[in-house]
């Protein structure tokens, strides 16, 4: 297998760890199953490494990721405020996943900021900030997970894993393939998949948990946003919006939008696919994209965000009556782009 980062990366790691006592693991804002499963599969890995460690995010967590052991003892700012602060704030060690600028955790951000321990970074995202002292980044990588499974099994001198830590790894890495759909044409990925399920994973059932776990009102809410989506044939594009009354129709729980995006994308000749729903001060962008369609490029240029080369989010800060003009304009800029990919 390919290595993709150097000895002296990993000499500084172990350095690092060697003196750590106490660590704190934090995750970005909107966790998905790539950041839950990434950040329980390390400080399980820290655990077997003797370390302690604590998970921090900024908020909750989908109900269709609570299966994956250890969890629910993730501490989520925005239910338990002080103990969020106090874990960051007494760790020596601070490792972030899956994100690849303090900006990306709100709040926590400023936290992280305050404090003088070292940072490390473990994620897959294009163009990392300067916020860190060492770096694990390598963007053509199907997840962090993935790269959690290359570093642990480094550190662990073993391939051989428990089996709530290669679930947490295969979440991962399956959630943010699109269940093997995008970002993992390559061998080493279904090699370390093959040895994820030599480990013990039960791919039927994890699979089940994450997919065939939803309630009658998310599938509703679906059939009523695929019902709005607007296609505009001439950009290869196509866009959903949700309002908060949309959302409120159908008993709206956290998660209940994850997916959305990529329907749109099944329509023949579409490469650009947004959707837009309605926060408390902005709204939440997710964007996707075919082929060559850089929709990094886009979240950052126009929407305060980033991501990857098809996968991106941000937000707009418009009034929600003046989104779909707004968006229109913008999905305008980009023609001859679209029609090139
Ligand atoms: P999603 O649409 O699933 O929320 O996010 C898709 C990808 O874009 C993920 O890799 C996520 O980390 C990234 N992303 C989502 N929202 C933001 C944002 O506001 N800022 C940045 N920089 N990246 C985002
Ligand atoms: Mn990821």
């Amino acid at each position: 297998m390919k290595n993709l980062f150097t000895k002296k990366q990993y000499d500084n790691l172990k350095g690092y760890l060697q003196s750590a006592k106490h660590v704190a693991i934090i995750t970005h804002t909107n966790p998905d199953g790539d950041a839950i499963g990434s950040a329980v599969a390390f400080s399980l890995i820290l655990k077997k490494l003797n370390i302690d460690s604590d998970i921090i995010v900024s908020n909750d967590f989908p109900e269709f990721l609570h299966w994956i052991d250890g969890s629910d003892k993730i501490t989520v700012y925005t239910k338990n405020r002080q103990e969020a602060r106090n874990a960051i704030k007494t760790a020596d060690l601070i490792f972030c996943l899956d994100f690849n600028s303090l900006s990306r955790i709100e709040i926590l951000g400023k936290i992280v900021r305050e404090t003088t321990v070292p940072r490390i970074l473990i994620d897959h995202h294009i163009e990392p900030a300067d916020d860190f002292d060492l770096k694990f980044s390598y963007y053509p990588i199907s997840s962090t997970a993935e790269l959690v499974y290359r570093i642990g099994t480094k550190l662990l001198e073993t391939k051989i894993l428990p089996k709530n830590i290669a679930e947490a790894l295969f979440c991962g890495m399956m959630t943010d393939s699109g269940a093997f759909y995008h970002s993992s044409s390559y061998p080493d990925f279904f090699k370390i998949i093959a040895n994820l399920l030599d480990c013990g994973v039960e791919k039927d059932r994890i699979t089940h948990l994450i997919y065939d776990n939803f309630t009658e009102n998310r599938m509703k809410l679906l059939g009523y946003a695929l019902s709005k989506m607007v296609v505009l044939p001439e950009y290869a594009s196509a866009y959903i919006t949700l309002s908060r009354e949309d959302l409120n129709k159908f008993d709206f729980q956290i998660g209940d939008t994850e997916g959305f995006v990529n329907y749109p994308l099944s329509i023949k000749g579409i490469v650009l696919s947004l959707l837009l729903v309605e926060k408390d001060d902005h709204i939440k962008l997710s964007i996707r994209s075919q082929g060559n369609f850089n929709v990094n490029e886009m979240a950052r240029k126009h929407f305060h965000g980033g991501g990857h080369l098809n996968a991106a989010g941000g937000k707009m800060l418009c009034k929600y009556e003046n989104c779909k003009t707004e968006l229109e304009k913008i999905i305008k800029d980009y023609e001859k782009k679209l029609h090139d990919t």
